[in-house]
């Protein structure tokens, strides 16, 4: 969020050498602990993004803020999070832009809700859970600032039995039942708004696209994002053994008239 030294208040991401990661909040007079040993926060506080400090047992951590997707994959959770891969394409197809008034369900633990909050909308949140919206709340704000809190509209609602807004911009649902929403979104969204939905199973992308299909909505499509990382060391270049093969389907459409 901020340039120049580190302050006491921020978030640091501490990566070792085996590239272990910790989150930490920085304040004054705190001791961060591992079994590689101690760092004062107070040796944090002050140095600029990016030194490499030393521990009491000599281990070395190199210190930085977190992305958004580092913040993402080290916050407290509560819900299943949409993993970055993911968000990535969300806000590409539902082309997130600042001021867009986008209407989120369910807000889980928040992640996604701070990507678009970064990608600069207005985000009005229905989440049916209290203890959820608690902690997205407190996640937007230590990862994305109080001006981001400004524009986090979130709510205790059920989606299902409609939304309040009209002439939104976007839907954006990660929830079991989307088709539930086809409906409602038809009334809350402007004509030309866009719908994207994130449901892990393939047999809920079909449902949802047979409601679409029986609406005013128009221009369907469903994606998987399959991110697959490389090894890459001197001669061998090679695709990483392993890799995560399934999260979750993405499935978009287009208000045309309603
Ligand atoms: N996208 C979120 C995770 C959402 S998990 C993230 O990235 O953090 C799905 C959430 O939908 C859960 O929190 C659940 O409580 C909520 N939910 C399920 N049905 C709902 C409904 N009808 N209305 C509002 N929220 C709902």
């Amino acid at each position: 969020m901020t340039a120049g030294v580190f302050e006491a208040g921020e978030a640091v991401l501490l990566i070792d050498r085996k590239q272990r990661r910790y989150l930490i909040d920085l304040a004054a007079g705190r001791e961060f602990h591992t079994h590689a040993g101690v760092i004062a926060h107070d040796d944090i506080i002050g140095v600029p993004e990016g030194t490499r400090l030393q521990s009491s047992r000599n281990s070395v951590f190199l210190a930085l803020r977190p992305t958004l997707a580092d913040a993402v994959l080290k916050m407290p959770r509560g819900a299943q999070v949409v993993y970055p891969k993911d968000t990535g394409a969300i806000l590409v197809l539902a082309d997130i832009h600042p001021g867009a008034r986008v209407l989120e369900a369910g807000v889980g633990s928040g992640a996604l809700s701070m990507s678009l909050l970064r990608a600069g909308a207005v985000v009005y949140g229905y989440e049916r859970r209290e203890d959820f919206l608690a902690r997205a709340r407190a996640n937007v704000e230590r990862f994305c600032g109080p001006e981001a809190l400004e524009r986090y509209r979130a709510e205790i609602r059920d989606v299902y039995e409609g939304i309040d807004e009209t002439d939104l911009d976007r839907v954006v649902l990660d929830l079991p039942e989307p088709w539930e929403v086809v409906a409602g979104a038809t009334t809350a969204l402007r004509p030309g708004g866009i719908l994207v939905a994130y449901t892990p199973s393939i047999v809920q992308a079909q449902r949802l696209r047979r409601a679409l299909q029986d609406s005013p909505f128009d221009l369907h499509d469903t994606i998987e994002v399959l991110h697959r990382g490389w090894h890459v060391e001197g001669d061998a270049v090679r695709p990483n053994h392993r890799m995560v093969a399934h999260t979750g389907f993405l499935t978009v459409s287009r208000l045309i008239a309603s």
